[in-house]
């Protein structure tokens, strides 16, 4: 099988058609047609075998993955998804696993609405890199740098299933069987939480999703806003695979610093707090109040009211050695 026909087979067969597509796979370039008075929030993402997800990831996971991450940047922005691109690098044309690949790509594509409108297919070591665009309204998005002190802090979910399945998959913890699919499930397929994100833009100061870790994603959101935070540790979500497995303070310590939640962390101004909490109840997705921003440009972690250190070292990609 050739370039253009795995393309045309696995990509260019997707059943969903957006009437803001003018054109889509096929020619040159996509054509789009945005809708007026519109901003068009766009981003990036590279997920790389072996540094992004283990060797072994499944074909569908990758795929899966990759469209996440992506509309996890849209949702911390308040954007509603509309397109996609996707360039792939392949070792070799392996049809099982392109067919396998485009149905994870696929699945949130067409609950989202999503529509694949182009991509590029070369020969190399795997890596999945995925363009995603969507629409917020006129001034109306979430950004890294409105918190102000006094603004409560949120995150979606629980956070650290991800990264304690990483570890698990790398033998330096045990996980009781009961947790083993669930906290998998965490790690290979995340859930962008695409509506969670759209309710804020009326409601939160500062949004931000967790990729490079909870502690290191909030310092994004501190340093773009100019404002420091205490970090209630008893109040972290932490699912019963999390509890069970870690001695709390290590719990804690990758709840903080492991990578790959695709949770939002998000901040709310004290008047705007109820009025939050009562429009993401229609969304289902459980939030929790994590702590509070102040003025210090520090970020505190706060243990049954007493201070703790914690060392919160994100993951880094470049480390020095
Ligand atoms: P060109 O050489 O002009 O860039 P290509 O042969 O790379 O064209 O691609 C042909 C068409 O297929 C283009 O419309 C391109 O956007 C699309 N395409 C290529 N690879 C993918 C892919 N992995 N997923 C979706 N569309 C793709
Ligand atoms: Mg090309």
């Amino acid at each position: 099988m050739k370039e253009f026909e795995l393309i045309k087979r696995y990509f260019a067969e997707q059943s969903i058609t957006r009437k803001d597509v003018v054109l889509g796979i096929g020619d040159d370039c996509a054509l789009i047609q945005p809708t007026e008075r519109q901003h068009i929030a766009i981003t990036t993402d590279t997920l790389v075998a072996g540094v992004h997800f283990p060797l072994n990831t499944s074909a569908r996971s990758i795929g899966h993955k990759a469209v996440a991450v992506s509309l996890s940047d849209l949702a911390a922005m308040g954007a509603e998804p509309a397109w996609l691109s996707l360039a792939i690098t392949l070792p070799e044309i392996n049809e099982h696993w392109a067919a396998d690949f485009s149905a994870g790509v696929f699945e949130l594509c067409e609950f989202y609405n999503v529509q694949l409108i182009g991509g590029d297919t070369t020969q190399g070591p795997l890596s999945v890199t995925v363009t995603a665009q969507g629409y917020t309204p006129y001034d109306k998005y979430l950004t890294r740098a409105g918190a102000k002190a006094g603004d409560w802090l949120f995150v979606t979910d629980d956070i650290g299933d991800a990264a304690l399945a990483l570890l698990y998959i790398q033998g330096s913890v045990d996980i009781e069987e009961v947790h083993q699919a669930n906290i998998q499930t965490k790690l290979d397929f995340p859930k962008p939480r695409v509506l969670v994100g759209q309710v804020l833009r009326e409601y939160a100061s500062a949004a931000i999703d967790i990729s490079d870790g909870l502690a290191a994603d909030l310092g994004h959101i501190c340093s773009a806003s100019n404002v420091g935070a205490n970090l209630i540790l008893d109040n972290l979500p932490l699912s019963l695979a999390m509890q069970e497995s870690l001695p709390l303070m290590d719990a804690y310590k990758l709840a903080l610093t492991g990578g790959d939640d695709y949770e939002l962390l998000f901040t709310v101004a004290a008047d705007n707090k109820v009025a939050m909490e009562t429009a993401l109840a229609t969304t289902g997705v459980k939030i929790t109040c994590i702590g509070q921003l102040d003025s210090s440009h520090k970020i505190k972690t706060l243990l049954n009211g007493e201070s703790v250190f914690i060392d919160m070292q994100g993951f880094e990609h470049f480390t020095d050695k």
